[in-house]
């Protein structure tokens, strides 16, 4: 393991993908429901010793964020927006009753963990450093309810850009048969239990060629939720529509980015109920989230109908362009939305 802030690249920066590496170093803090949180350490990058009656392992109590630290072409090392992420944890630690991690504790761990993980932070243009903080129920408990002890985790990744060669139009299929989320149920959180379920039916799509599922609501099965684990966006006579947040549909950053945007470009933005019938007349579609950022849809089958969007949207290329220009630091953040490490 090499120090952190070592000059050579710990990898081939041109092989990266969305996978798992091992990095130097990783941020731990217990807490109490009680007595909140005890002061964080950064230790070498290890296991963690859990007990098999822990909350987690058997009640799924725990739930977890994703973020990136990129390279400007300066050189300097940016978040984007973390204040939302640590927000969004802390209301998750809500609706699963754990203790909620102070804002300024959560971004001084992002921060610490990009900083002594720096030489995994790949140079501009080439990836991102994946930063995934996660929070648990760590102590052992036998009925169903909210564990005594928890932890808060923070790693890091290196991950690869999810465009080589320019922005590919993905093929996805409507699900007939699973929901994501349902009303009164911890879909709006990004909760460790509302992940594996999805795993089938989105193995399922993808063996027979799709990129993705889309899940439509679960009480009438008409209105679109979500694409995957990221959000959908579909745009017609140049007005941006996307599911409104209802509870059922996780409330992305990239999404809430998107929005704010696309106003301030002159574009009209309508978050309401997006029937999926209105989805497939549209002229343009996309999925949006951390991973992909943007990522232009090219075709959805539902049914017995297959529609094809018909290449990368004008629309969808210029908010991509301008994200992207904003997070990697290309264009300017008049916003304040970048902060640097
Ligand atoms: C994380 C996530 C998203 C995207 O949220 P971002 O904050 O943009 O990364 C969308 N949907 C689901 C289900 C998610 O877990």
């Amino acid at each position: 393991m090499g120090a952190p802030g070592d000059v050579k690249a710990p990898t081939d920066w041109d092989s990266l993908t969305f996978s798992f590496t091992e990095t130097d170093r990783m941020y731990v803090a217990n807490g109490t429901l009680e007595d909140g949180w005890s002061e964080g350490i950064m230790i070498d990058f290890q296991p963690l010793s859990l007990s098999p009656a822990a909350c987690v392992l058997n009640y799924g109590q725990g739930l977890f964020e994703g973020m990136k630290a990129r390279k400007t072409p300066d050189d300097r090392i940016t978040l984007f927006r973390p204040e939302l992420n640590a927000r969004r944890a802390a209301d998750g630690a809500k609706r699963l009753v754990m203790p909620e991690i102070p804002e300024s504790m959560f971004i001084d761990a992002v921060r610490q963990v990009t900083h002594e993980n720096r030489r995994w932070v790949p140079p501009h243009g080439k990836g991102e450093l994946y930063i995934r903080p996660i929070l648990f129920g760590s102590s052992a408990r036998l009925g169903v309810s909210p564990a005594e002890e928890y932890m808060f985790v923070v790693f890091a990744v290196p991950v690869g850009p999810y465009f080589k060669g320019g922005m590919s139009p993905i093929s996805l299929r409507v699900s007939q048969t699973h929901h994501r989320a349902a009303p009164g149920g911890s879909g709006g959180v990004k909760a460790i239990g509302n992940y594996a379920p999805g795993m089938m039916p989105s193995r399922k799509a993808k063996s027979e060629g799709y990129s993705e599922i889309i899940y439509l609501d679960a009480v009438e099965h008409r209105f679109v939720e979500e694409v995957g684990a990221a959000n959908f966006f579909c745009v017609k006579d140049g007005v941006v529509y996307t599911p409104e947040l209802t509870g059922t549909i996780l409330p992305g950053i990239t999404r809430l980015s998107i929005i704010e945007l696309a106003k301030s470009m002159g574009i009209t933005v309508r978050e309401q109920k997006v029937d999926i019938n209105f989805a497939l007349d549209c002229d343009e579609a996309f999925c949006a989230g951390t991973a992909a950022v943007i990522s232009p849809i090219g075709s959805i089958q539902h049914g017995d109908l297959e529609v094809d969007y018909g290449g990368v949207g004008s629309i969808t290329l210029a908010l991509f362009e301008r994200l992207t220009g904003i997070m990697g630091g290309s264009l300017e953040d008049t916003k304040g939305w970048t902060h640097e490490v």
